[in-house]
């Protein structure tokens, strides 16, 4: 496989099953301590610990030999890119993840590939993701998820601006930087919109996150109101400490998402234009969903006390490296 410098003309992902498969992993190569990129011999790293695995990919802490400066490298095992989908779906990855840049959208920086693998260099998040937070907070305070909200919307609409729909918006993939800054990553499922407005037809996303039309509406399509269904999922998992539609069997979420069937827990009460937002951003229809500017507009976003839980996500996350 190559991995094109500059551009290329990937297909869009194929499509992923809905049910999470537990496959046996193929033994896999060790990635070396050296990465090199062989088109330009003064681009090497030196690998470092694992910072995280994917379904995909292993994720590794890198130092750049010339700069010393730290970053991530994804690497995906060319075993498992021998079908032409699998290529593609990569390639659309890299190509799309190239495009975007955005202070809250995780950089990158290159790819290139070796024998046994093909690595992704990114932007280093040392402070993982959403998820490791709320493990550790078990829920976020309002001031605090008002904080990552803009930062999130941003991002997005840098991607929609694109043509750009991210499709696995989740707490797994908003990583946290050194500074407590949100940055939006993992555009493995993310796609592009041709320029007359084409729906897309790929049933894909995480069963949590998915939104009803992508399930239940396939015929007509899906397109970024897709995006805009998952931030409701994420703003109510940050406030409540659970996803709305969790429930143990991937079928019954199905059945949730599709009857919009979630509540607000009495024991965690939240406000009522925090309750107002998530329910604009979770309706069924997705032309009734909220666009990102009337998200910035709405009661819940305003700005007082998103400077005070900065710096106790700072402080939170400052804790966890010391
Ligand atoms: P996959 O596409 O195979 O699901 P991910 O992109 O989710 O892989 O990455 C797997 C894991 O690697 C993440 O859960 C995270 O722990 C780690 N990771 C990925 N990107 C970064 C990054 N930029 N900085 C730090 N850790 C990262």
């Amino acid at each position: 496989m190559t991995v094109p410098s500059t551009s290329h003309s990937a297909k869009p992902p194929s499509r992923p099953s809905l049910v999470p498969k537990k496959a046996e992993k193929p033994q896999l190569p060790s990635v070396p301590l050296h990465l090199v990129d062989k088109r330009d011999n003064d681009i090497q790293y030196i690998r470092g610990p694992l910072l995280g695995e994917g379904g995909f990919a292993r994720c590794y802490y890198v130092t750049c030999c010339t700069s010393q400066k730290a970053f991530a490298a994804k690497a995906v095992p060319k075993i498992g890119l021998r079908s032409k989908k699998a290529k593609d779906k990569l390639l659309s990855e890299i190509k799309l993840h190239r495009e975007l840049i955005h202070e809250n959208i995780v950089k990158f920086i290159r790819a290139f590939e070796d024998d046994n693998f093909v690595y992704i260099i990114l932007e280093l998040c040392e402070n993982k993701t959403c998820v490791e937070l709320l493990k550790e907070k078990k829920r976020l305070s309002e001031p605090e998820a008002k904080m990552f909200f803009p930062q999130i919307l941003g991002a997005l609409q840098c991607m929609h601006d694109a043509r750009i729909i991210h499709r696995d918006l989740k707490l797994g993939n908003l990583f946290i930087a050194k500074d407590g800054e949100i940055k939006i990553g993992d555009f493995g499922l993310a796609t592009k919109v041709n320029d007359k407005g084409e729906r897309k037809k790929t049933i894909c996303g995480t069963p949590n996150y998915i939104a009803p039309e992508i399930l239940f509406n396939n015929d007509v399509g899906h397109s970024y109101e897709v995006d805009i269904w998952s931030l409701g999922v994420i703003l109510y998992t940050m406030l409540i400490g659970k996803p709305p539609f969790q429930t143990k069997h991937i079928k019954e979420i199905y059945e949730k998402i599709k009857n919009t069937d979630y509540t607000f827990p009495d024991d965690c009460p939240i406000s009522a234009e925090a309750k107002d937002l998530i329910e604009k951003l979770l309706s069924q229809n997705p032309k009734d969903r909220p666009t990102i500017m009337q998200i910035l507009e709405h009661p819940f976003m305003r700005m007082r006390e998103r400077i005070a839980a900065l710096t106790d996500i700072t402080n939170t996350t400052k804790c966890k490296e010391n």
